[in-house]
């Protein structure tokens, strides 16, 4: 096991080089089999949710390679998926390694600071998705709405342009006891969302 706070210590160390992490994430010889960590290591111990889901799905890659990635997912455009994503934030591109969990930790930190908490959706520029949540389910599921919300977004492009659901009828949905009850049920998205 590679012990996070410590891993996170030396991401936010500015003295830090690729080679340190490297040297950090290598977790040795387990079961026979040497083991190495991934970025994905950094990330999940960033967004501290008990499940984390690291993925590149091509409709989500599509757009986040596009001209349109970073305001693509600035709001909802159907309730189903305002229901379950919830909240999500953007990071621009960052190199995979020290750069992207720089940048990826600096994101969770704000957000923290900001709401309190970090988004279910995080949506990394030219590069792909972290989802967190209390379940695997629930990671599954923001997942697979991430996916269809791409397409949906890319269908709309493709029509003209995009016209998402209104900030203030959101407010009033979000209000209402059977949505709140849904997502509990759900153990996903929180909230009104961005
Ligand atoms: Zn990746």
């Amino acid at each position: 096991m590679v012990d996070a706070d410590a891993l996170l210590d030396l991401v936010r160390d500015p003295a830090s080089t690729q080679d340190d992490l490297s040297a950090a994430l290598d977790a040795g010889v387990h079961d026979g089999r040497s083991r190495r960590a991934s970025i994905e290591t950094v990330v999940h111990a960033a967004t501290r949710a008990p499940f984390v889901g690291h993925t590149h799905p091509t409709a989500v890659v599509a757009l986040l390679a596009s001209v349109h990635a970073a305001t693509a997912w600035e709001d909802h455009v159907y309730s189903d998926e305002a229901v379950v994503v919830g909240r999500s934030a953007f990071l621009p591109y960052a190199s995979p390694g020290l750069d992207l969990g720089r940048a990826h930790l600096a994101l969770t930190e704000r957000e923290r600071a900001e709401h309190g908490e970090v988004p279910a959706l995080v949506l990394l520029g030219n590069h792909g998705i972290v989802v967190g949540g209390p379940t695997p389910a629930a990671v599954e599921a923001v997942t697979t709405m991430t996916v269809k919300g791409a397409r949906v977004r890319a269908g709309a492009y493709a029509a003209g342009g995009l016209a998402p659901l209104p900030r203030a009828s959101m407010a009033a949905f979000f209000a209402r006891a059977d949505i709140a009850a849904r997502q509990r049920e759900l153990g996903t998205a929180r909230g009104a969302g961005r």
